[in-house]
This record gives C-alpha cells, sequence and structure tokens, in this order.
C-alpha cells in the first residue's frame, strides 16, 4: 500500500481549505477547475481537459505499462452550496451566501492528492482517468459531462465515487452493493378551477379543495400501492394558490419530490401519480397540468465492484473498519448518471462527529484526508495491478 509523506498530507489539506475559502456554485467553479487544471499540469499527468461538461476537468494518467488495456474513472466533485456559513473557523468561507456544506472541497483536494501520487509513481499497468465535475449540487454536472462524451472520449469502463459521511467515525469506509441511493423526480402541479365569490361557491370550481383531495390521495401511493417491504417516499412540499379571504381563486399549484430505490417502484410511482392527479381533478371538475421531472437515477453500485471498492478500503483502514451492509438512504447524488454509464461504486468515507452535509456548521474533516487519498490510489493499483 502507498504510504504518503507529511508534506504530501500537508498540501492536500491546504489545497481543501483554499477551496473552502473561495466556494464555488454549480457550473461556475471556474476559479476551483482553473486551480486543479493547473496542479495536475504540474504533476505531470499525460493528458488534462477542461471545459467538458462547461466547468468539468479531466486529467489521465497511463501507468508505468497500460497494455491490459484497462481504463478506470474516478471521480470528485467541485461545487458548493448557496448557505451562510456559521462556522467562524480561520479556513471560513470569504464569500457571503456561499459554502462549501457538503464536503466537495475536500473531495476535489483528496483526489488531487491521489493523481499526484499516481502520475509520480505509475504503479499501475492500465489508464486512470480523474473526473472533476461541477454542479452536483442541482444534479445535472455528472450529465453534462457524460453529454460532453466523457466516457467515450477517454475509453472509461469502470467509475468510482467518494463521499464524506458525517456520523461515520473517521478512519472508517462504508458502502453497499446494489442500490445505495435512491432516485429523485420531481413535480408541479397546477389545478385549474374556476374562480369566483367566496359566498357563491356553487358558481365556480373550486381549486382549493381538489387540490386538498389530490394531495390527500396522492399519499395512498406509498401507503396502499408499492410493497411495503421496498422503500418510496413522496413529499409535497408547497402549495400556492389564492389571495384573499373571500375569493375563490382561479388556480392552485403545488410541487415536491418522489424517491425510490428500484426502477420498479420508480415507474409505478409515476404511472399512479398521473392517474390520481388527474382523475381527482376531473372528479372535482378541475382539470390538471402536470410535469414530473426524472432528476436524477438511482444510484447503483454493481456488486462486484463494491465489493473491490470495499476491498480498497479494508487494505487502507483495515477489514473491521468497512462497513459493507449501509442501508440504502433516500437521499440522491448525481454520481447515478455515471453509474448508469458504467458498472463502478460510490464508497463512504467516515466524516467523524462534525454537523450534518448542508448546515451551516458543517466542515470537511481534515483528519480523513489520508485515508480518502489512500483509498483512491490504493483502488488504481490494484484495479489495474502492475505485474
Ligand atoms: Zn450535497
Ligand atoms: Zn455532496
Amino acid at each position: 500500500m502507498a504510504t504518503f509523506s507529511t508534506d504530501a498530507l500537508e498540501d492536500v489539506r491546504a489545497w481543501r481549505r483554499d477551496f473552502h475559502e473561495n466556494p464555488e456554485l454549480l457550473f461556475e467553479v471556474d476559479r476551483t477547475a482553473g486551480i486543479i487544471a493547473d496542479k495536475l499540469r504540474s504533476f505531470g499527468c499525460d493528458e488534462v481537459l477542461t471545459g467538458i461538461g462547461r466547468t468539468g476537468v479531466v486529467a489521465v494518467v497511463r501507468g508505468r505499462r497500460s497494455d491490459s488495456g484497462k481504463v478506470v474513472g474516478l471521480r470528485a466533485d467541485m461545487d458548493a452550496l448557496p448557505i451562510y456559513e456559521q462556522t467562524n473557523l480561520p479556513h471560513r468561507s470569504r464569500v457571503e451566501g456561499k459554502m462549501h456544506a457538503c464536503g466537495h472541497d475536500g473531495h476535489s483536494a483528496m483526489l488531487l492528492g491521489a493523481a499526484r501520487h499516481l502520475a509520480a509513481e505509475r504503479d499501475f499497468n492500465g489508464t486512470a482517468v480523474l473526473i472533476f465535475q461541477p454542479a452536483e449540487e442541482g444534479a445535472v454536472g455528472a450529465k453534462a459531462m457524460i453529454d460532453d462524451g466523457l466516457f467515450d472520449r477517454f475509453g472509461i469502463q469502470e467509475v468510482y465515487g467518494m463521499h464524506n459521511m458525517p456520523g461515520l467515525p473517521v478512519g472508517q469506509f462504508a458502502l453497499r452493493p446494489g442500490p445505495a441511493m435512491s432516485s429523485a423526480d420531481r413535480f408541479e402541479v397546477t389545478i385549474e378551477g374556476f374562480g369566483g365569490h367566496a359566498a357563491r361557491p356553487q358558481r365556480s370550481v373550486d381549486p382549493v379543495i381538489a387540490t386538498n383531495h389530490i394531495i390527500t390521495a396522492l399519499q395512498t401511493i406509498v401507503s396502499r400501492n408499492t410493497d411495503p417491504l421496498e422503500s418510496a417516499v413522496l413529499s409535497v412540499c408547497a402549495i400556492h394558490g389564492g389571495e384573499a379571504f373571500n375569493v375563490i381563486p382561479q388556480s392552485v399549484s403545488f410541487k415536491g419530490t418522489v424517491r425510490t430505490l428500484l426502477p420498479e417502484v420508480r415507474e409505478l410511482c409515476e404511472k399512479r401519480f398521473h392517474h390520481i392527479v388527474n382523475t381527482v381533478a376531473d372528479a372535482f371538475g378541475t382539470t390538471a397540468t402536470i410535469t414530473y421531472a426524472h432528476d436524477c437515477p438511482i444510484t447503483f453500485n454493481d456488486p462486484e465492484k463494491a465489493g473491490l471498492a470495499g476491498d480498497a478500503a479494508a487494505a487502507v483502514v483495515g477489514t473491521d473498519k468497512v462497513r459493507r451492509d449501509l442501508p440504502p438512504s433516500l437521499g440522491s447524488e448525481d454520481f447515478s448518471f455515471m453509474l448508469e454509464q458504467r458498472p463502478g461504486a460510490i464508497i463512504f468515507l467516515g466524516n467523524g462527529d462534525t454537523a450534518n452535509i448542508h448546515h451551516p456548521m458543517y466542515d470537511f474533516n481534515d483528519e480523513a484526508i489520508p485515508h480518502g487519498v489512500g483509498y483512491w490510489t490504493e483502488l488504481t493499483e490494484r484495479l489495474m495491478p502492475a505485474n
């Protein structure tokens, strides 16, 4: 297993803190991507390409030999969140209203640390493709890079991701084979009635009462239509309609999200959603306009690749420090788009007892850096052994 000098790890920590002080949102990660590309070039990576998926960066590092023909993708995310940081850390965000509250500063810095090691040692037979993606928060950055030809241009055959996890002790990893994180679908509905005076409802078609019945009926998708042993969430999170106490409005709109862990459950929820909204709206004499968008696929860890990822993590921190049966989460992750293209796995890295991700007091735990960098290099060298 590779070892890293204190100086090398101190550099990763310094990069991480620099990214933390200078957070950028979604695709506007120009500074971060620029620094990453400069460093990758200075490490002697064989190719460094920018502007993939607008502001994504890709580096190619060939092993001492590459006749195995293997090409492995390693992915980190670069973007921050629109959150006002509330920590008083020396490296706190210098940009009001923007913050690295999901640890993508750490993810990018750790993959950079691995890139430097891989480019210096090249102790593998094959090609490592290091992927730095924008716009994970908002779930379109991975897709933008894919649409820009990421997998075909570089011949990537399998792909791996890593995310930090608050609550999991530092020095531990966790993952699961199969569905690891949920799909995220989004709906927006407008119920059109016929407005009028509140005192003469018989001359109106009331969209408020229709919407109430629709939202209540939607709760039966999870409770009555899906297998109780399979997970699904349907949350209506906003309703808008009406202005005055004595006016029946013309229309009411609502929106929310659907999360599932299996494609067949996802399909069922969508089908039932349309049926319930349309028929209940019709029963009340209203009409429904539905927008139902597939924001993010199910994050599916290929069982064999998840096993290999777990083995690499175990080589870094010890077998007893890798949990391989982590329960799935109904959060979503846009790395799922990459896992739709090629088999691979996402693993979680212990961030210790910190605030949760997306919280204004959160901070990536620098103590996790040796484990994260170690995982990337170990994984690469194991998947493409030099001998
Ligand atoms: Zn996040
Ligand atoms: Zn994240």
